[in-house]
């Protein structure tokens, strides 16, 4: 892997980023006999799976499920050792994909791409990092829907005594929280995993909740052998049946509405959906994202839950979520809810009192202050849009993407955007992204642009551009897919609701079969919607 002190050359194309995505269009494009360059900000390859190494970081998509299916070989001979793999070992997973399909050679760490501007001259991209000037014809943002941290901007921060740390810039070396006072902001997933293991080392551990999570047992153990054998056994079976599923993945979708079924029917199903654990449990029936009184039974079937873990009547409470169930994105924990009955565990509502100032030896709410020595952030990220918004992205007529997606992003399928030739995101906003199994998601979409690449330069063409037309027929499709679901009822990051001052805009799109053949339906006719030259 190189780190040379000077990036330049003219590619044919240029990745940004070299997580799950990166690296398999890195992939992808050099099967096509392009030059291709990979600019990664971070110290090492992995995306996600570098930054996030926060204690207790595993996915919440069974790895079975969440790792690369291109390589039939590769899937046949990774062997992953739990339900659901820890942060190291998905680290180490996609090492290997970077040294089994010699990757390395061509991607340039600790580079940080700053902007990247179309020239219309030559139908090429411009692209500036920290490490020099390159050019390219296609440039693809690889660049992840979670990796720009959101650091809520707290008065006093800078006069914080102790060590902060956010969960997704985590210290590589580990944090030791032995006998320390230490602060959580945040309930979301990142910190839903970390808790209990933090709770397990510190002194005392506060936990300052502003919205309480909906959190499903993960019920993680060591693979089954047997069952691996049988996955193995028709892998390629086993990841069609899940794409033909709404979110990609291997959740049984009930054929069920919830109220269709009297109490004692849906108690059973629930039951049998947290006793299996995981996301799947927001399939139980047909209509939990649709239906408010459909969806009022599940949630209650949880806060039971939680009233049934946590001893104290009033925590219990104040951990019951109140928000549509999956609304935000539903948690997958081991131990979340049963660490509020230790006593070293302090919940903090700040829903009514926020956190107002970081004091040199705490914080202070709105109602009291507390004594901590160290601050854990778990307070997410600007997603889908934060990083790419991050590079200085022109156009054509040097139309500046960050001022074209003010209001919001705007995507044709979330793989391009009208007046940004020859650019492609992964995973853009408008594509199934995060309310999907990422990593099919992910495949899915480096190779839909490997083919049109790859189609265009069959036809010796140079430029592929979304119409405005057709974009626009994209983001009314996609908000009236979210404003049929009750998504847009509460307060999440897939609105931007979570970072100050950000456009309130449903960003992934719902439906990753439908979507799929939305894809293949415009390749086939030609990339309808795009103009070609
Ligand atoms: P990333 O892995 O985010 O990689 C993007 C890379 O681009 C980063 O390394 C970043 O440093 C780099 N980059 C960004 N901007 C620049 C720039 N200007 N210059 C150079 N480099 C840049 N999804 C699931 O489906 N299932 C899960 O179980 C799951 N678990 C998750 C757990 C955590 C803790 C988090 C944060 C996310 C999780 N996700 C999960 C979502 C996860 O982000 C995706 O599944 C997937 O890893 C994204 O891969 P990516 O390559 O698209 O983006
Ligand atoms: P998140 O879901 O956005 O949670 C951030 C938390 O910080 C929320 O509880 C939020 O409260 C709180 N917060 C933010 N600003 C605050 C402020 N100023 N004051 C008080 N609280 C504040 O972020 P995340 O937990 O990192 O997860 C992001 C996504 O990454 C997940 O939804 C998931 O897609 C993925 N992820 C997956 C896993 C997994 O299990 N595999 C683990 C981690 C992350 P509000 O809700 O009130 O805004």
């Amino acid at each position: 892997m190189s780190r040379q002190t000077q990036s330049t050359g003219d590619f044919d194309a240029v990745v940004v980023g070299a997580g799950f995505a990166g690296l398999y269009m890195l992939h992808r494009l050099r099967e096509l006999g392009l030059s291709v360059r990979v600019f990664e900000v971070g110290s090492g390859i992995g995306g996600t799976w570098f930054w996030n190494r926060y204690p207790g970081a595993r996915c919440d998509i069974e790895s079975l499920e969440y790792s690369y299916q291109f390589s039939e070989e590769l899937q046949q001979e990774w062997e992953w050792s739990e339900r659901y793999a820890t942060q190291p070992e998905i680290l180490r997973y996609l090492e290997h994909v970077a040294d089994r399909f010699d990757l390395r050679r061509d991607i340039e760490l600790e580079t940080r791409v700053l902007s990247a501007h179309f020239d219309e001259a030559t139908a090429r991209w411009a692209i500036e990092t920290e490490r020099g000037s390159v050019s390219a014809r296609f440039c693809v943002l690889a660049t992840g829907c979670l990796s720009s941290a959101n650091m809520p901007r707290f008065p006093g921060i800078e006069r914080f005594a102790g060590a902060t740390y956010h969960t997704g810039r985590w210290p590589h070396e580990g944090v030791d929280f032995t006998g320390q006072r230490v602060g959580v902001i945040g309930t979301g997933s990142s910190a839903i995993q970390s808790i209990p293991m933090i709770a397990e080392q510190a002194a005392h551990l506060f936990v300052f909740q502003r919205t309480p999570s909906y959190s499903i047992p993960a019920h993680n153990a060591p693979l089954d052998p047997g069952y691996v054998r049988q996955i193995r056994s028709d892998y390629a079976g086993f990841r069609k049946q899940n794409s033909q599923r709404p979110f990609g993945a291997n959740f049984p979708v009930s054929e069920r509405a919830a109220l269709e079924v009297d109490a004692d029917e849906r108690a059973r199903e629930y039951e049998a959906r947290w006793r299996r654990g995981g996301l799947g449990f927001m399939t139980a029936f047909n209509d939990l994202i649709l239906d408010r009184a459909a969806n009022d039974t599940a949630a209650e079937f949880v806060r039971d839950k939680i009233r049934a873990i946590v001893r104290d009547p009033a925590v219990a409470e104040t951990l019951a979520p109140k928000q549509v169930l999956g609304c935000k994105r539903l948690c997958v924990d081991t131990g979340y809810y049963a660490t509020f009955n230790r006593p070293n565990v302090t919940l903090v509502d700040v829903s009514d009192a926020p956190i107002e100032a970081i004091l040199p030896g705490g914080l202070r709410t709105r109602r009291a202050a507390y004594e901590l020595d160290c601050i854990v952030f778990a307070t997410g990220f600007d997603a889908m849009t934060g990083a790419a918004l991050a590079i200085d992205i022109r156009g054509t007529s040097g139309q500046a993407l960050r001022e074209k997606w003010a209001e919001g992003p705007r995507t044709y399928l979330g793989l391009g955007t009208a007046g940004f030739p020859n650019l492609f995101l992964i995973t853009g906003p408008g594509s199934p992204s995060v309310l999907s199994n990422m990593v099919p998601s992910i495949e899915q979409h480096v190779e839909w642009i490997a083919d049109c690449i790859a189609w265009l330069r069959e036809r010796g063409l140079e430029r592929i551009d979304a119409t405005p037309a057709a974009e626009d027929a994209w983001v009314v499709h996609v908000n009236e897919v979210a404003s049929l679901t009750l998504y847009p009822s509460c307060n999440s990051w897939y609105l931007g609701a979570n970072v100050p001052g950000k456009p309130r805009v449903f960003m992934p799109y719902l439906g990753f079969p439908p979507y799929v053949e939305k894809c293949n339906e415009v390749a086939a006719r030609d990339y309808e919607g795009f103009t070609i030259g």
